[in-house]
């Protein structure tokens, strides 16, 4: 069963994503906790300096031996409460798919640009 979270239907990222993301992270969101920092993974709770809304963020690239293309993924779950954050930053990696919203930032292999939607 997806964990269905609050739509942050307020955010400017809500009804426009492709133009919110196409700028610096830093520019839209305030960094407010860091879960993770790897090489190929990060995740950190953001805060949108517009709206106040937060979001749990996760990057994750996946090592292409073969062509060197690595896959990338990015994933915005939008959060409210403690539990919500706690429960979303100890999801494993790679898998925010148990959330519902989701803004999906993916940059599969051989692909030309980035793919950018909300699930709902
Ligand atoms: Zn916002």
């Amino acid at each position: 069963m997806p964990l269905m979270l609050k739509p942050p239907t307020q955010c400017a990222l809500w009804t426009d994503p492709e133009a919110t993301l196409a700028n610096p992270l830093k520019q839209h969101f305030a960094l407010h906790a860091t879960f993770v920092e790897e090489s190929h993974w990060w995740r950190y709770l953001l805060e949108c300096r517009e709206c106040g809304q937060r979001y749990v963020y996760e990057f994750h690239e996946e090592v292409d031996w073969a062509d060197g293309d690595d896959p990338q993924y990015v994933t915005l779950v939008p959060v409210e409460t403690q539990a919500e954050i706690d429960a979303v930053s100890a999801a494993p990696q790679g898998c925010l798919g148990g959330f519902i919203p989701r803004l999906c930032k993916d940059w599969p292999k051989g692909a030309a640009r980035h793919l950018v939607r909300w699930v709902t």
